[in-house]
C-alpha cells in the first residue's frame, strides 16, 4: 500500500495528497504534519518507512468537504486520490492485490465547483496570463458557471484588470511565477506555474477547438496568439485537475479595454467598489446597492460594478430596464416574488456537467426553468424596453424538458443519488415493481415474525436488521437454549451470540432477505441509471438554459436597481457624449446608510458642477479635516460609476457627459510589504494618474503633498494641478489643507474654488457638510484636535504657536528663530493642568479599599462605613 501511496504522491508534489482508506482520507508524511496543523487535528503515526515511524492524519469520507474548504483558504492544494474498485474486485485480482487507486481530481482555489466550498454571490474565477511575442493577453473562466472570457492587454495593465476580476487563482508559465510574485499579496490570489508547453498557441487551439467540437476558431472571433495561448493554458489546467472530466464552458467572449471605465487597482480599493478597505463585503458599494433576490443576479451586479461601461448604447439600453422595473412596481415585484424561487441554475448546471451533481440539482434545474417559463408568460403581455424584451424571449422553451422532470422527479429530492429515492412513482414500471417487491417483503418480514413466535411460543422474539448480518431472529439469552435444541434448532440456524442476545436465521428467512435486497438493490440501480439519462436530457440544453439564466440575472439586477432607486430615492441619470458633470443634491451612498443606521442623523446632500465645454473643470476643495472633503470627492466618482454601470444614482439629479478613465488618488497608507513609504505611495499613484489621464478622464485627489516637508507638498500639489489643468484637461475635484492654493483659481480660467463650510461656535467648529463656491478661511486644525482629545496643554500651546506664526507671516518674514524665542516654554506655560476636584469621604474611603486582601466580614463592616460617611 505504502508502495502504492509514493507512486500516485511522486505525481503531486505540490498538493496534499487525500488517499482514500473505506471512510477516511489518510494524509501521510509531511502532507500528514501541515494538514494536521492547519486543521487542528491528531497527528499520530502508521507503520514504518526506512525504519522510520510514519506521520499520519485523517479526515472522515462523509465530513472531507469541511476539511476542504480550510485547507484551500489557507493557500493548499489537495489531490484527492480514491478507490477505484472495491477490496473483492481487487481480491479477485490477486491474492495480495492492494485496491486500484488514483487521483481524481486537484482541488485548487480556481477550480472549485461545490456549493459550500463557494460563496453564492460571487464569482470564482481562474485566470490564465500569457505572453507571444511581446504581446500579452488574460484569459478568465469561472467553472461553476461556465463564464469563459478573454482579452488582450499590455502588461502594465495587468494589475488593474486583476483588481477588476480578483481571480482566487493565476496561471502562469513556468519560470515566469517569480516576476508575478508580487501579485499574490497585492490581490490575494493563488500563483500556479504551468509547464510552458501548456502555453503553446498551436496545441492551444487544437484544445479550444476540440472542446467546442468546432473546426476553426473562426467561430468565436478573431483572436491573436497571446489570446489563443492564454485560453489554451486554462482548458489544459482543467484538463489536470479534474482528471479528462471537462466542465461545461461557454464559448469564449472576446473583451476590449474600450468598452469598459478604465480604473485601476489603487482607485477601485480607495472607492471600495466590490470589498471595503477593511477587506469584507459590508461597507462597499456593492454591499449597499445589492437588493438582487437571486445569487445569480448578484453576481452579475458585482460584475457591472467593477466594469462600468463606456458604449452609450449598453448604458442607455440598462437605464432603459430599470426605468421600466421603476415605473411598472406592481410588475417588478411580481417579478422579484418569482425570482426569489429561482435557485442557481449556472451552478447546478456545472456541478451536473461534471458529474458532481446530485437529484437536488436535477429538481433546482426543473424548479428553474419552470419559473422562468411562468415569468416569461407574464411579462410578455407588456411593452419592454430591447434590454428586458431579450431577456424575456431567452426564458422561454423548456416546455418539454419541464414536462419531463416534473413527471421524473419528486418535488424535494434527496442530495444523492447513491441510495436512490428521488424518482417518482409511476414514472417507470419496472422501477414501481422492484420497489414493490422490496416493500412487500418488509411486510412479510414482520407476518414472518408472528409466525415464528406462535412456532416457538417466544413472545419476546423479533426479527431485525443490521448492516453486518442483514435479517436475523433475536431471543434474550433464557430463552435460546429452547431454539438451539431440538426440534427448534431444526429451522433456527444460529448465527451469533452476544452479551444479552442469541441471533439466528432460518432458510425461508434469508431467502426473503436476498429477495428484498435484490428487490432494493434493482430500484437503486433502476434510479440511477434514470438519474444519468435526466442528467444528459439537461445537459444537451445547457446552452439554452444557461441563456436563461443570464436572463434571469438581467431581470432580477434591472428589478432590483429599481427597487433599491425607489427606497433610496435615486433618480435616473443623463448620460451622454458632452463634457458635463453636473450634480444636483448627490449623496453618499455608503456613508448615507452608515449614518442612518449609526445616528440617524441625515446626509448633507452636495451639488457639484464640472461641466466643461472644452476646458478642464476643476474644483479645488478646502475646509477643515472631517469636514467632509473625501466623502464629497468619492461620492462624486462613485456617481460617474454608478451611472455608467446602469444604474440610477444617489442624487436629485445627475447629467454626466461619458466618463472614460476613473482615477482617484484618496486616504494615505504605507505599503510597507513593498518597502514603500506613504509619500513614495502617493507619488507613484499620482504619477500614473498625470502620465494617463486623457481629456475624458474624471479625477478625484485628496490631500496631494501631504506626506512631506510643508513647501514641497505645496509646491508638489500645485504642479500637479496646473498639469491637471493644462495637459490632462480632465475633469477633476482636488482637496487640498493648502490654503495658498486658492490663488490658482484666479490665474487657471478652468478652476474654480470650493469649500466644505463650518460653523464656530464658543471655540469650537460644528461642521455642516455643505459644499459651497469660494475658499475656506482657516483650517481649524487646533479645534478639530481639540474634538479629537489632545491634552488641554497642548492644545493651548498649539493655540499659541499658531497665533505668533500668523502674526509672523503678516508681517512678512517670521522665523523659526523669534518663535523659540519669543514663546514661553512649556515650563513657564501659565496653562495649569485642571484642578482635581476636592474629594469627597466617600471617595477616599473608596479609593483606600483593596478588594482582594478583605474578606467578606470586612467588606460588610465597610459598607457600613460607607453608608455612614455618605
Ligand atoms: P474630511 O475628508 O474633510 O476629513 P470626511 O469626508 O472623512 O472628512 O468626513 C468626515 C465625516 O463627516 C464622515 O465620516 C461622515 O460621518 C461625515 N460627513 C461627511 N460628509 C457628510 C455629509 N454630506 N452629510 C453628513 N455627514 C457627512
Amino acid at each position: 500500500m505504502m508502495a502504492q501511496y509514493l507512486e500516485i504522491k511522486s505525481g503531486y508534489p505540490d498538493a496534499l495528497l487525500f488517499y482514500r482508506m473505506g471512510d477516511f482520507y489518510e494524509l501521510f508524511f509531511d502532507d500528514a504534519v501541515a494538514a494536521a496543523e492547519a486543521l487542528d487535528i491528531a497527528l499520530t503515526k502508521r507503520g514504518k518507512h526506512n525504519g522510520d515511524d510514519i506521520p499520519m492524519c485523517g479526515v472522515p469520507f462523509h465530513a472531507a468537504e469541511g476539511y476542504l474548504l480550510t485547507l484551500i483558504r489557507k493557500g493548499f492544494r489537495v489531490a484527492v486520490g480514491e478507490q477505484l474498485e472495491t477490496p473483492a474486485e481487487a481480491k479477485n485480482r490477486g491474492h495480495k492485490s492492494v485496491v486500484k487507486r488514483d487521483v481524481v481530481r486537484l482541488v485548487t482555489p480556481g477550480t472549485l465547483t461545490e456549493e459550500s466550498l463557494l460563496e453564492a454571490r460571487r464569482h470564482n474565477y481562474l485566470a490564465a496570463f500569457a505572453e507571444v511575442r511581446d504581446e500579452h493577453a488574460l484569459a478568465w473562466v469561472d467553472i461553476s458557471t461556465g463564464a469563459f472570457h478573454v482579452m488582450t492587454l499590455p502588461l502594465v495593465r495587468l494589475g488593474p484588470e486583476l483588481a477588476r476580476l480578483s481571480p482566487s487563482e493565476l496561471l502562469v508559465a513556468d519560470g515566469d511565477s517569480e516576476n508575478f510574485r508580487e501579485l499574490e499579496t497585492e490581490f490575494g490570489l493563488s500563483l500556479t506555474d504551468l509547464a510552458r508547453a501548456s502555453f503553446d498557441s498551436t496545441g492551444a487551439e487544437k484544445r479550444i477547438c476540440s472542446l467546442f467540437s468546432v473546426s476553426s476558431l473562426d467561430a468565436f472571433g478573431n483572436f491573436t496568439r497571446a489570446e489563443i495561448s492564454a485560453m489554451g493554458a486554462l482548458i489544459e489546467y482543467l484538463d489536470l485537475t479534474q482528471k479528462g472530466n471537462l466542465p461545461l464552458l461557454r464559448k469564449p467572449i472576446k473583451e476590449t479595454e474600450a468598452r469598459t471605465v478604465q480604473i485601476d487597482a489603487a482607485t477601485r480599493r480607495n472607492l471600495e467598489l466590490t470589498h471595503a478597505l477593511t477587506g469584507g463585503r459590508a461597507g462597499s458599494l456593492l454591499s449597499v446597492m445589492d437588493h438582487t433576490v437571486t445569487a445569480v443576479g448578484a453576481r452579475l451586479l458585482e460584475r457591472r460594478i467593477s466594469s462600468p461601461s463606456r458604449v452609450l448604447e449598453t448604458i442607455h439600453a440598462r437605464l432603459d430596464a430599470v426605468d421600466f422595473a421603476a415605473s411598472n412596481a406592481r410588475v417588478a415585484q411580481d417579478i422579484r416574488e418569482r425570482l426569489r424561487a429561482v435557485p442557481d441554475l449556472e451552478r447546478a448546471l456545472s456541478r451536473l456537467s461534471l458529474d458532481r451533481g446530485g437529484p437536488r440539482d436535477l429538481a433546482a434545474i426543473r424548479n428553474g426553468i419552470s419559473e422562468a417559463a411562468y415569468l416569461n408568460e407574464t411579462l410578455a403581455q407588456h411593452e419592454l424596453p430591447q434590454l428586458l424584451a431579450t431577456s424575456v424571449s431567452n426564458l422561454a422553451g423548456h416546455d418539454d424538458l419541464v414536462a419531463l422532470l416534473d413527471e421524473a422527479l419528486i418535488a424535494e429530492p434527496p442530495l444523492l443519488a447513491r441510495d436512490g429515492g428521488f424518482i417518482a412513482s409511476g414514472y417507470r414500471e419496472d422501477l414501481d415493481e422492484a420497489r414493490q417487491l422490496r416493500d412487500e417483503g418488509r411486510s412479510v418480514i414482520a407476518a414472518m415474525q408472528a409466525d415464528f413466535i406462535t412456532q416457538t411460543g417466544i413472545t419476546a422474539l423479533k426479527i431485525k436488521h443490521n448492516n453486518v448480518l442483514g435479517y436475523f431472529i433475536e431471543t434474550t439469552a433464557t430463552h435460546a437454549e429452547k431454539m438451539l435444541s431440538p426440534p427448534l434448532s431444526d429451522t433456527f440456524i444460529h448465527r451469533q451470540t452476544t452479551a444479552n442476545q442469541v441471533r439466528f436465521t432460518t432458510v425461508e428467512l434469508s431467502e426473503l432477505e436476498t429477495k428484498i435486497l435484490n428487490a432494493g438493490n434493482r430500484a437503486v440501480e433502476i434510479e440511477k441509471t434514470l438519474y444519468q439519462s435526466l442528467r444528459q436530457a439537461i445537459l444537451k440544453k445547457s446552452g439554452e438554459i444557461g441563456s436563461t439564466s443570464a436572463a434571469l440575472a438581467e431581470l432580477d439586477l434591472a428589478t432590483a436597481l429599481a427597487d433599491l432607486a425607489q427606497a433610496q430615492n435615486w433618480v435616473r441619470p443623463t448620460v451622454d457624449g458632452s463634457r458635463a458633470f453636473d450634480i444636483q443634491g448627490g449623496r453618499h451612498p455608503v456613508v448615507e446608510a452608515a449614518l442612518a443606521q449609526q445616528s440617524g442623523t441625515p446626509f448633507v446632500a452636495n451639488d457639484c458642477n464640472l461641466s466643461a465645454d472644452s476646458d478642464a473643470a476643476i474644483w479645488l476643495l478646502t475646509g477643515p479635516n472631517m469636514a467632509g472633503k473625501s466623502t464629497y470627492l468619492r461620492q462624486n466618482a462613485l456617481m460617474a460609476l454608478i451611472a455608467q454601470m446602469g444604474s440610477f444614482v444617489p442624487a436629485r439629479s445627475a447629467h454626466i457627459g461619458l466618463v472614460s478613465q476613473l482615477f482617484s488618488r484618496v486616504g494615505a497608507s504605507d505599503d510597507l510589504a513593498r518597502g514603500r513609504s506613504t509619500f513614495m505611495v502617493e507619488m507613484v499613484e499620482t504619477a500614473a494618474i498625470l502620465n494617463q489621464a486623457d481629456d475624458r478622464a474624471l479625477v478625484i485627489l485628496d490631500e496631494i503633498g501631504r506626506g512631506t516637508a510643508t513647501y514641497d507638498g505645496l509646491s508638489i500639489a500645485w504642479a500637479t494641478l496646473e498639469h491637471l489643468h493644462d495637459v490632462n484637461r480632465a475633469r477633476a475635484l482636488f482637496a487640498t489643507h493648502y490654503h495658498e492654493m486658492t490663488a490658482l483659481a484666479g490665474k487657471l480660467d478652468g478652476v474654480d474654488n470650493a469649500t466644505v463650510t463650518v460653523k464656530e461656535w464658543e471655540g469650537e467648529v460644528i461642521f455642516l457638510h455643505e459644499v459651497k463656491k469660494g475658499a475656506a478661511d482657516r483650517s481649524y486644525g487646533v479645534q478639530v484636535a481639540q474634538l479629537a482629545g489632545l491634552p488641554e496643554q497642548v492644545i493651548a500651546r498649539a493655540r499659541v504657536v499658531l497665533e505668533a506664526l500668523e502674526k509672523g507671516e503678516r508681517e512678512g518674514g517670521a522665523t523659526q528663530k523669534t518663535l523659540i524665542d519669543d514663546l514661553p516654554l512649556f515650563s513657564t506655560t501659565p496653562v495649569a493642568p485642571p484642578a482635581p476636584a476636592k474629594e469627597s469621604a466617600v471617595e477616599r474611603l473608596v479609593q483606600d479599599i483593596l478588594p482582594d486582601d478583605l474578606s467578606p466580614r470586612e467588606a460588610l463592616d465597610l459598607i457600613y462605613q460607607l453608608k455612614e460617611a455618605a
